[in-house]
């Protein structure tokens, strides 16, 4: 597939050279053995490989060429990059965070899920404003950007302010405005009109999604609705359900149905439907999801279920065999502390390791498939994102690996998901447009959001009012 488009036509918007790519071939073409099968299971059929002193060729927002360094020297470019010692991947995927809330990051820490929620984050939430949403997303979009996340998918309120700040910052960003039952059907009718007027926003690097907080705060009847307009206007769906074993258990205790029975008997099944956590998805859950086709996914956010001591993880091994794809993510920084994707997966494969008992589960190569195509999948962007091919969006990082902790490279799946950190990421570039060059943020300024997001917090982190946004009760 190298050499695909016109490689000595007008200059190209950037070349990359020198650098080892990562690269997703069709089964069947290599020998065969060593690190099979990380893509069965979720229909795709790719698996990663690596390319040497390769390079990438950039026009118009997308990749025309992946090819090699030597055949890159002569293209004309606007801007040329060399790296090497450093590898290109395609840049992570946050599948589920809320970006807003790195303002709240370490106020409500070594608690349970229920006091986590309704002793500090939702009284601290009913005093949120515009302008700190605003300055939360912009320190989430610069902690992204800096850790090679070039697309994240947001779940929370005052999402305009939101779209605002990816439209400036360059990323890209799939978006749904929360909404609960108990703020009446005006709040659902508000996050369609906010998912159809910036659909496509931003040169398209914007799409958007209903999301409907979770099964415990939404009722069966709003779901339906929410099912049904979906449906009607051809909008993904991006809810959490089954976020631990608890929700499950509560759900069959009150209802005798499961949070994804609830999903299927309300018609959310029927849709492109992005689920957040999962970690209490049951057996008899499976074959309704595995009758979805891919159309579901399952975002995993290792580094919370770790802290809330859930007894459970996502169970990525049942959802892979089910044909789910499963995306990583950070979840929101109040929980997690970080938009660290690099690290939800590493934390993924070794708690997939130490949930199944396996040291071959969840293999680097698996890992990175998690990060690259699957997410993609999971954000419904999965003929456009997540792979470095030509016609892909040019959504590219560059990984520095020549720092101590990094070198020798035995196996390069495991030196970039156990030795890489977000920090050795160098450069960033979404659409093909670098938003960060050599660690320098090109279209953030933090000293000024932190100066002004700390005079805040006094004012958003009140909690003597006694107010909340909602009440959590599973
Ligand atoms: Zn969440």
């Amino acid at each position: 597939m190298s050499a695909v488009g016109s490689l000595s036509a007008s200059p190209a918007d950037l070349v990359i050279t020198g650098c080892t790519v990562l690269v997703h071939e069709a089964h069947g073409h290599h020998g065969g053995h060593g690190d099979h099968g990380e893509g069965e299971g979720v229909g795709e059929g790719e698996r990663i490989g690596f390319r040497e002193e390769a390079a990438i060729v950039v026009r118009d927002r997308m990749i025309d060429a992946v090819t090699t360094a030597a055949a890159a020297r002569h293209v004309p470019a606007r801007t040329r990059i060399e790296a090497p010692g450093q590898v290109a991947l395609p840049g992570l995927i946050n599948c589920h965070t809320h970006a807003p809330m790195t303002a709240l990051r370490g106020l409500a820490e070594d608690l349970p899920t229920e006091e986590w929620f309704n002793d500090v984050v939702w009284p601290v939430e009913s005093n949120l404003t515009e302008r700190d949403v605003e300055l939360g997303a912009r320190l989430a979009c610069a902690e992204m950007i800096r850790g090679g996340v070039t697309c994240f998918a947001d779940h929370y309120f005052h999402m305009d302010t939101v779209a605002d700040v990816v439209a400036e910052c360059g990323l890209r960003a799939h978006l749904g405005e929360t909404y609960f039952s108990s703020q009446g059907p005006g709040a659902r009718e508000a996050a369609l009109e906010f998912a159809l007027r910036r659909r496509g926003a931003a040169d398209g690097r914007v799409t958007t999604a209903l999301a409907p907080h979770a099964p415990y705060t939404v009722s069966d009847a709003d779901l339906t609705a929410t099912a049904e307009l979906a449906r009607a206007h051809r909008l993904p769906v991006h809810i959490h359900a089954a976020e631990n074993r608890e929700q499950t258990d509560s759900s069959l205790a009150r209802y005798g149905r499961t949070p994804i029975e609830v999903l299927d008997r309300t018609g959310l099944l029927d849709t492109d439907l992005l689920i957040a956590h999962g970690t209490g998805i049951v057996d008899r859950d499976l074959p309704l999801l595995a009758r979805t086709g891919g159309r579901t996914a399952v975002a995993t956010a290792p580094r919370g279920y770790l802290k809330f001591a859930w007894p459970t993880t996502t169970p990525v091994r049942a959802l892979r065999a089910a044909g789910v794809p499963v995306g990583l993510a950070t979840d929101g920084a109040a929980s997690n502390n970080s938009l660290d994707v690099w690290e939800a997966m590493a934390l993924t494969a070794l708690l997939q390791k130490s949930t199944e008992g396996d040291p071959r589960w969840l293999t680097s190569r698996q890992a990175l498939h998690h990060a690259t195509v699957q997410s993609a999948r999971a954000v419904g962007l999965g003929d456009r994102i997540g792979a470095l091919a030509p016609g892909r969006c040019a959504d590219i990082v560059l990984v520095d690996l020549t720092g101590p902790h990094t070198q020798p490279v035995h196996d390069l799946a495991a030196t970039l998901v156990h030795s890489a950190r977000a920090a050795d990421v160098r450069t960033t570039i979404v659409d093909g447009r670098v938003l960060m060059r050599d660690r320098e943020l090109l279209t953030l300024d933090v000293p000024a959001v932190v100066r002004e997001l700390t005079d805040r917090l006094p004012t958003l982190t009140a909690r003597d009012h006694g107010r909340r946004v909602q009440k959590y009760d599973t």
